[in-house]
């Protein structure tokens, strides 16, 4: 089934979980989507209550790899899932930019979450310069072969966001986006066989009620991560109901 993400980023304050509980309310219309909302660390366990007993799964925004320790500010997968999250997103392009996040961080990320028993969202992207460069497909099939753990990829969706389309509000052409994401999909089939099939491949970047069906129809986008329209459950249920 389609899956619908939402990442709130650094917003949201107790206040908003108010969002999430209109999203709750609204979903009971739709069950054409999973849905998913990411809201900040300290969201997670109001978020969790909130959704408690609907179809709404929330994920958290990053892990750190190890288990427990001596890092400061950081959260493990474990606290997460703790918390009763059952995702969280790694590689996010403004990890990798705002904290040097390489491929190989973003793999020990996805593999503590999945010790954790929670579903990794891995997120790969291209920025602009690489896409005028004509170096998108090889610079997103090595961050696939550096982020994605080996094994069962049933616990992992891709996210593919160029870099340049987030919170920008240009998109990827639905011809750019269905090269991408085809490319993909022959990366996870080589990788895993059948079940790479079946792994979720989620479009990022600008998302929103008015380009959602547009997107969504693109073949082998099989969801999306959004960003700024997350925020509202207006318009996240306007995606949910778009899919
Ligand atoms: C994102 O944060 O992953 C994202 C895609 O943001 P936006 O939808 O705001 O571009």
């Amino acid at each position: 089934m389609t899956l619908i993400a939402g990442n709130w980023k650094m917003n949201g304050l107790a206040a908003e979980i108010s969002e999430i509980q209109s999203i709750v309310s609204g979903l009971a219309n739709y069950s054409g989507a999973d849905a998913m909302i990411c809201p900040p660390a300290l969201l997670l366990p109001a978020a969790v209550k909130a959704a408690a007993g609907s179809a709404l799964a929330i994920g958290a925004q990053d892990c750190h790899a190890e288990v427990s320790g001596a890092h400061t500010g950081d959260i493990s997968a474990q606290m997460i899932a703790d918390a009763g999250a059952v995702a969280v997103i790694v590689g996010h392009s403004e990890r990798r930019s705002d904290h040097g996040e390489q491929d190989a961080d973003v793999l020990a990320k996805a593999m503590a979450a999945h010790q954790a028993g929670l579903n990794a969202i891995i997120c790969v992207g291209e920025t602009d310069r690489q896409r005028d460069a004509g170096d998108a497909l090889k610079v997103v099939g090595s961050q696939l072969d550096g982020s994605v753990p080996g094994g069962n990829p049933d616990n992992i969706v891709i996210a593919y966001e160029p870099v340049w389309a987030i919170g920008t509000g240009r998109t990827a052409s639905e011809d750019d986006i269905a090269a991408m994401h085809d490319h993909i999909r022959n990366w996870l089939a080589s990788h895993f066989g059948d079940a790479g099939q079946r792994v979720r491949i989620l479009y990022g970047g600008s998302v929103k009620p008015a380009n959602a069906a547009e997107i969504l129809s693109v073949p082998n986008v099989n969801g999306a991560l959004v960003g700024g329209a997350s925020l509202k459950a207006d318009d996240f249920l306007a995606i949910v109901a778009a899919a």
